[in-house]
Parts: C-alpha cells; sequence; structure tokens
C-alpha cells in the first residue's frame, strides 16, 4: 500500500492509453497525481506504460469498461495499490460514424451503449468502495466526471450530425447516468457531472478538430479540482461553463 500525501490526490482514468484519456494521464502524473490509468491491452500501451517515471504514481490496470469481470478485477488491483480513489474520470468511449435508422446494426448500437453508457456504470459499481474510502478520510469530496458529449444533449440532438445514432443516444443515456449518480451518491459526498471534452484532435475526433487534447485535458483537470457539492448533477463544457442537458 503506497502511503498517502495530503498535496497528492488518486484519480482513476479509463481509456488512458490514447487520445484524452492518455493527456489526462500525463498531465496528472506531470502536475505530481497518482493515476490509475485503465486500459484494454496494457501490454500494448507502451507510451502510457513510459510514462511511469516514478513507478509508485502510475498503476496501469487491465479494464476493459464493457467486461465486468475485468472491471471487478482492476477495481481489486486498485484496492491493493492505494487506499482511496478521489477522482474517477470516466473518459473511455467509442463512435460509429455514418448511420442511418435504415442503415443501423443493432448489434453494434448494442456495443456503443455497452461501452458509452453501461461501461461508466460497472466502473462506478466496482470502484465505489475506493471512492468512498476517499471522501470518508478526507475534508474533500469525491468526484466522478463522465465524458460525454455535446451530441449526447437533448437540446442539441437533431441540430447537429445525425449520423452518430448510437453514439449520440449512448451520451444522452450516460447524462441520465450522471443525474441518477449524483442523486444517489449525495450522501457519500461524491459530486457527479457530465462534461462535453471540445471537438478534440484525437482517432475519434479527427485532425480537422478544433481543440488539441492538451486543451482539453486541461480543461477538464482544472474542472476537476475546482468541483465542490454545489457542482453535482451538472453538465459542463472543458472549459468549465454550464452546457445544456
Ligand atoms: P479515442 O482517441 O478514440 O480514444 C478512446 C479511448 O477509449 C481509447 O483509449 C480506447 O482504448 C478506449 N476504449 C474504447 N473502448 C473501450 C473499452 N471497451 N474499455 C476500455 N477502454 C476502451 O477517443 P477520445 O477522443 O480520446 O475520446 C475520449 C472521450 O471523449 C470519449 O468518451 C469520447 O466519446 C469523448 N468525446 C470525444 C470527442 C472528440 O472530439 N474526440 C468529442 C466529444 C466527446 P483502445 O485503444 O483499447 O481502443
Amino acid at each position: 500500500m503506497i502511503d498517502s500525501d495530503s498535496s497528492m490526490e488518486t484519480f482513476l482514468v479509463t481509456g488512458a492509453n490514447r487520445g484524452v484519456g492518455f493527456e489526462l494521464t500525463r498531465q496528472l502524473l506531470n502536475s505530481g497525481q497518482r493515476v490509475v490509468a485503465g486500459c484494454r491491452s496494457p501490454d500494448d500501451a507502451d507510451r502510457l506504460t513510459a510514462l511511469s517515471g516514478d513507478k509508485e504514481h502510475l498503476l496501469v490496470v487491465q479494464m476493459d469498461v464493457a467486461d465486468e469481470s475485468s472491471v471487478r478485477a482492476a477495481a481489486a488491483t486498485a484496492a491493493k495499490h492505494f487506499d482511496q480513489i478521489d477522482v474517477l474520470i470516466n473518459n473511455a468511449g467509442i463512435l460509429l460514424a455514418g448511420e442511418t435508422i435504415e442503415s443501423i446494426d443493432i448489434e453494434k448500437m448494442q456495443r456503443v451503449l455497452d461501452v458509452n453508457t453501461i461501461g461508466p456504470v460497472r466502473v462506478v459499481k466496482y470502484f465505489l468502495p475506493l471512492m468512498t474510502a476517499g471522501s470518508a478520510a478526507t475534508n474533500r469530496t469525491g468526484r466522478i466526471i463522465n465524458i460525454s458529449s455535446q451530441l449526447g444533449s437533448l437540446d442539441l440532438n437533431g441540430q447537429r450530425r445525425c449520423g452518430e445514432f448510437s453514439y449520440n443516444a449512448s451520451k444522452a443515456g450516460l447524462n441520465v447516468v450522471t443525474r441518477m449518480l449524483a442523486h444517489d451518491l449525495k450522501e457519500q459526498q461524491i459530486v457527479v457531472v457530465s462534461v462535453h471534452p471540445g471537438w478534440v484532435r484525437t482517432d475519434m475526433g479527427g485532425s480537422q478538430a478544433d481543440v488539441s487534447p492538451t486543451e482539453s485535458a486541461a480543461g477538464i483537470l482544472s474542472l476537476a479540482k475546482r468541483l465542490t457539492a454545489e457542482d453535482t448533477n451538472k453538465f459542463f463544457t472543458y472549459t468549465g461553463q454550464s452546457h445544456e442537458w
């Protein structure tokens, strides 16, 4: 078990091997925080494992958010190394482009919902004991940040690209998960929010996107730092502005 230092917090980031998740992990380690970095294939995550200058601050765990036994095992491994998780960032996600109601493949849609909507529920379920240990041990509220999307906003759906049928539904569902968790975890001093990370230049966002992973991750982490109990049950942009549900 690693000793606690009150100036440090412990973060869990899912989908940490590339994109926004990798950048979140890189910036957290650079700022001296501890990170449990979940990824599906640690053996192929060379860039992630290379971040481990101080091995005690980075724990890479195998975690497929669509696989309950994998999430359960990752939580058990994390509990052997850290006595608490202060901030959980549900970042892992997938997107299918070019879907229409005529062409939609229902099995693929189920997969998108399984990863983007149910995945964060699995992660919270199995990491909750570590999170409640954190909020009980410190004066700081625990924080769960669900990386959603503006495409999950009920107000904006239909006004934007409509080819991401499954993705939009999955992120709208994730926003409902955020609101349910915010309600259910209030007494346990855990704040739960959704965040739109911007249109980010990653494998998912593509090279034409207008926000760099560095900028997106910095904004998300700045928000994570300042979230208080009053912020629970809200939808933010990565710049910390309020987003319509
Ligand atoms: P990305 O570059 O495609 O990276 C996605 C990450 O999720 C990868 O690490 C991937 O791991 C992981 N992942 C996928 N399925 C997984 C599973 N079943 N279990 C665990 N990890 C899994 O995407 P990104 O742009 O960084 O997106 C990060 C988050 O931001 C996502 O939730 C996305 O929906 C959201 N978002 C992105 C944008 C954008 O413009 N990029 C806009 C709005 C919202 P593998 O390498 O193993 O596949």
